[in-house]
């Protein structure tokens, strides 16, 4: 392939999720010229999937709702769950840069946020909000996308079940559609889907440009102010998953088809660090017959219990602390997949779990499938799932004992306000009471793997001695996450890809 480059730019953005197009728009907003690769048809990644929930402690729309909280108090939050895992400088880039960006966007009038109180995932933490530090983006009308919307990528429901597309455009589809209208606007950038990036040009101590390549054909761009890698996660790549220990499997992983790393590796390849490489965002997944189980959330019922009949976790913990729980037992050897959730008849044979990422199906599919079983008692509810009956029954006894005093000894069920808020602020321990009992198999889900290039502050990614490798940034799930080894609340993953990216938009326009 020839040296010579075949096109110009300031900009390559890697990627269409949240945090890709927001540096596409920084820069383009901020007059530079932009070119945004992506790799499949559609325009959004899991972001697109998403409920567009942003963590941005003291940001303008909470303040105007009255929130009284500090940017002092969030750190002393984010620092107690995160601890030392990640730099603190980088701690601070994403406490301290949230707010601003919100009014840098909500200065366009393509942008709006509302309040969406979601509490923090670790309650009893030091300066934890219960009502939380999110916002979301308003929803949007079809008609105000017009045709950005047969480029965007589709809700999961409509993408992987097959539903038609919603009547209102909201949550992640609405922050992806923001980003597009905006975009729109903007001259100087161009959004090219079927364009994957699978290699950097490094020379010297410098990232110019790389090389993409669309429906057989490759070419380079040269970009003069840099590369941005905001490309998602590698979970849809299970030889990278081998490679760097990701528990899990790609047909559990949330993430759509195109998040296979490639934009990663190609910065491994030009001499870049990595982190966090084994980790994600995880979650337990409802089992459905294709197999798959997906991320799932919104408990109203049920306790989940393991090979040996015995519960395991707080069931009402946020998910991902939950994924790790199971992790953990699986490495321990103490679990096995599936696990169950056990739940009786007061709503019936379908199960307590009120948001399924992935719309459920037939009740007789998975019956036929052996994924939900009822019985009349507990003993033969036990005996079908194979998990030892005396040891049900007493797991059951014990939860029903916890219900009626409202306290859950064993794993402090409802004890924090994340556990709460499913149930309206009421206790979530419900009685298994009511026969037939029934039970529900669950996997192991992620929301998308978060290692991946190591970057300083701005964004810039560092290479393996620890130097900044000139015009190569990363954002999102393509970076070492800023959160390190938790999910400190809703809307940090979104959160932290959309001002990674935007400051290391604002690094290239400074120009370097
Ligand atoms: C159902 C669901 C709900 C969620 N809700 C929230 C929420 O409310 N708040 C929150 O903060 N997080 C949420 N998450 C997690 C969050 O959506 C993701 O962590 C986040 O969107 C990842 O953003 P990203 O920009 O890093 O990658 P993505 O949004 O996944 O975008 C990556 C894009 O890059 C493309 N790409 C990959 N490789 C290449 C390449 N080599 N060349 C060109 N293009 C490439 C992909 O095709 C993809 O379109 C949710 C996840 C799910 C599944």
């Amino acid at each position: 392939m020839s040296k010579a480059w075949d096109e110009d730019c300031d900009v390559l953005v890697v990627g269409s999720g949240g945090g890709a197009l927001t540096g596409a728009y920084t820069a383009a907003r901020e007059g530079l010229s932009v070119i945004v690769v992506e790799a499949t048809d559609r325009f959004g990644g899991t972001t697109a999937y998403s409920g567009g929930g942003l963590w941005f402690p003291c940001n303008a729309v909470l303040r105007r709702a009255g929130d009284e909280d500090t940017l002092e108090d969030a750190r002393t939050y984010f620092r107690a769950v995160v601890g030392e895992r990640t730099p603190r400088d980088l701690q601070d880039a994403f406490l301290d840069n949230g707010a601003p960006l919100v009014d840098y966007l909500e200065s366009d009038e393509d942008f709006g946020f509302m309040v969406y109180p979601w509490p923090d995932y670790f309650g009893s933490a030091p300066k934890a909000s219960a009502t939380g530090r999110h916002i979301m983006p308003l929803p949007l009308k079809p008609e105000e996308l017009g045709p950005l919307r047969d480029v965007l990528r589709p809700p999961l429901g409509t993408d992987r079940a097959g539903q038609p597309l919603p009547d209102l455009v909201r949550g992640g589809q609405a922050l992806i559609g923001r980003l597009l209208l905006a975009l729109s606007k903007r001259a100087s950038a161009e959004l090219r889907p079927e364009t994957v990036c699978d290699e950097l040009v490094r020379t010297g101590d410098t990232v110019e440009g790389a090389v993409v390549g669309h429906r057989g054909r490759r070419y380079r761009i040269r970009a003069r102010r840099g590369v941005l890698v905001a490309s998602g996660g590698f979970e849809r790549n299970a030889g990278m998953r081998a490679r760097y220990g990701v528990p899990g499997q790609v047909r559990d992983a949330m993430g759509p088809a195109g998040n296979l790393g490639k934009a990663i590796q190609a910065g491994i390849d030009v001499g870049a660090d990595i982190g966090l490489m084994s980790e994600a965002w995880w979650s337990p997944g409802i089992t459905h017959p294709d197999g798959t189980s997906t991320f799932s959330l919104w408990f109203t019922g049920g306790i989940f219990v393991d090979g040996t009949g015995e519960r395991f976790v707080n069931e009402s913990w946020a998910y991902d602390r939950i994924g790790r729980v199971v992790i953990d037992r699986m490495n321990a050897g103490r679990l096995t997949l599936p696990f169950w959730m056990i739940y009786d008849d007061r709503d019936g044979v379908r199960p307590p779990v009120r948001s399924t990422s992935v719309p459920l199906g037939e009740t007789r599919d998975y019956e036929d499938t052996g994924l939900w079983v009822s019985a009349g008692t507990l003993g033969e509810l036990a005996n079908k799932i194979g998990v030892p009956a005396a040891k049900l029954i007493a797991t059951v006894a014990r939860f029903n004992t916890f219900a009626e005093s409202g306290t859950d000894e064993d794993f402090h069920r409802g004890d924090e306000p994340y556990d709460r808020s499913f149930a309206d602020g009421a206790s979530p321990l419900v009685p298994i009471e009511t026969g037939p009992f029934h039970a529900a198999a669950f996997g192991l889900s992620d929301l998308g793997t978060k290692g991946g290039l190591r970057t300083d502050a701005t964004a810039r990614v560092l290479d393996t001695s620890g130097e900044v490798i000139k015009g190569l940034y990363a954002a999102g799930n393509s970076m070492a996450a800023v959160s390190g080894t938790v999910y400190p609340g809703g809307g940090n993953p979104i959160g932290s890809c959309m001002v990674f990216a935007h400051l290391a938009a604002l690094d290239m326009v400074a120009g370097r």
